[in-house]
């Protein structure tokens, strides 16, 4: 791998159209595969009814997870035990990727699930501190709290005394989760969910920030962009940090609930809290980006996105602030199996980029692939940007076969 320190040379590295570099850690065969795969995700009827046949066959409990691991969890997931995605994990370290574990569980709503998902969480960390290509493990709140006690705290509702005690209960998870990742020099992003459990979720990461990110960014609390009051509360984020004498460390991205969030606020007559237009959750995202950027060492920023316009505002900004491209308080991030070409380029020309990594059983991660799915349907009749890619990349080895 070239190690590209001298920023000169980074602007002639950096190429995301470079699908050589991209895909070199791709089979023809395995690339052939990808291909068959985002064709068939290309067509929406076929992920609108591929979805609701998976969800309806995993409810009535047919054997359907063979069909699924063989096909689009390989694309999207490491493995259903963490030893099982160890050979991805080590591929992308190979390629100076690292990667962020996620135990991809998701809407569980029982005490016992939460106790469950927490030990997860510290089997996770047990691992990556053996491990030097995991640096963090992610986690939701919501996989560790009841979501409407989330809701009840975020709206200032008094809890009942049962509450206040599941809620601590709660908290001690979420604690003894960030107390050893500090232990172990590992870090743990705090996924940004729905708005109406958000304060919570905000209120905790900062409480955890005191506590843990007196040196590095342990806890990452994710900003989204895509809000119209996100902006001011990454201000608000470093005032608090500085108050308090830590290190503010965010993970910024533009949002991922976007159509529900709207349907709320009208359903409940309120006005949405997600920007009218898609130019204004750009401009919000690149204003929050320079600001991290502006203000490192009193913060760590990881950029995460699969805007190819964002990664290059990230290496531009560095540039001008004449910051290496490897800063070690500075990293981006994107999803495993998606924007290789972003990912793999800016490792290549000396970026930390990190892999966004989810492993579990099957069934437990359907609700993740069917947004990866859904996200890679066609929009307006255009091929979705991954395909591009991959049919690029399948033309150039079979021109140079020819
Ligand atoms: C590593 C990683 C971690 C992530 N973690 C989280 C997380 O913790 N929480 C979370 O919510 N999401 C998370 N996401 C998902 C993320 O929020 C986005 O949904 C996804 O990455 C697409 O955004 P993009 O930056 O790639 O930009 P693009 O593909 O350029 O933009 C798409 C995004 O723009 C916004 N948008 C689209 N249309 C409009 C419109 N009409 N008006 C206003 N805004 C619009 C939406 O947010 C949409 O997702 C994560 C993504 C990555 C790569």
């Amino acid at each position: 791998m070239a190690n590209i320190t001298n920023i000169t040379s980074m602007k002639k590295a950096l190429d995301f159209n470079n699908t050589e570099i991209a895909f070199a850690d791709k089979s023809y065969r395995e690339l052939r595969w990808s291909n068959l795969l985002y064709t068939l995700m290309n067509r929406p009827a076929l992920v609108r009814w591929g979805s609701r046949l998976a969800n309806w066959a995993l409810r009535m409990k047919l054997p359907v997870e063979g069909l699924v691991k063989r096909t689009i969890y390989r694309q999207f997931c490491g493995g259903e035990t963490i030893d099982e995605a160890r050979p991805v994990i080590q591929k992308l370290g190979q390629s100076g990727i690292k990667t962020i574990l996620d135990y991809g569980v998701e809407g569980k709503e029982s005490e016992a699930d939460f106790e469950r998902t927490a030990h997860y969480l510290a089997q996770t960390l047990e691992f990556a501190r053996e491990d030097e290509d995991i640096h963090i493990i992610s986690t939701k709140l919501s996989g560790l709290f009841r979501f409407n006690l989330l809701m009840k705290v975020s709206s200032g509702t008094t809890l009942t005394e049962a509450e206040r005690a599941e809620f601590s209960r709660g908290v001690a998870r979420v604690s003894r989760i960030c107390r050893a990742a500090a232990e172990s020099g590992i870090g743990v992003h705090i996924d940004a969910e729905h708005s109406w459990i958000q304060t919570a979720i905000d209120e905790l990461a900062w409480e955890m920030s005191r506590l843990y990110n007196q040196e590095n960014p342990v806890v990452i609390n994710a900003v989204q962009l895509y809000r119209k009051d996100r902006l001011k509360f990454l201000h608000d984020s470093l005032e608090h940090a500085r108050k308090h004498g830590y290190l503010c460390a965010v993970k910024l991205v533009r949002g991922a609930y976007m159509e529900k969030e709207r349907a709320r606020a009208e359903e409940l007559g309120y006005p949405s809290p997600i920007h009218d237009t898609l130019e204004e959750t750009h401009r919000a995202y690149n204003e929050g980006l320079e600001f991290c950027l502006s203000h490192l060492g009193e913060m760590y920023v990881c950029n995460a996105t699969h805007n190819e316009e964002s990664c290059r505002l990230q290496a531009e900004i560095m540039e001008a602030k004449g910051l290496a491209p490897g800063h070690p308080l500075v990293a981006t991030a994107q999803l495993y199996g998606m924007s290789d070409n972003l990912s793999f380029n800016m490792a290549y020309a000396g970026f930390n980029v990190e892999k966004y990594l989810p492993y579990g059983p099957v069934r437990e991660v359907v609700p993740y692939l069917i947004r990866r799915t859904q996200e890679n349907t066609s929009v307006g009749g255009q091929m979705s940007r991954e395909l591009k890619l991959i049919r690029k990349e399948l033309k150039r080895r079979s021109s140079q076969k020819g």
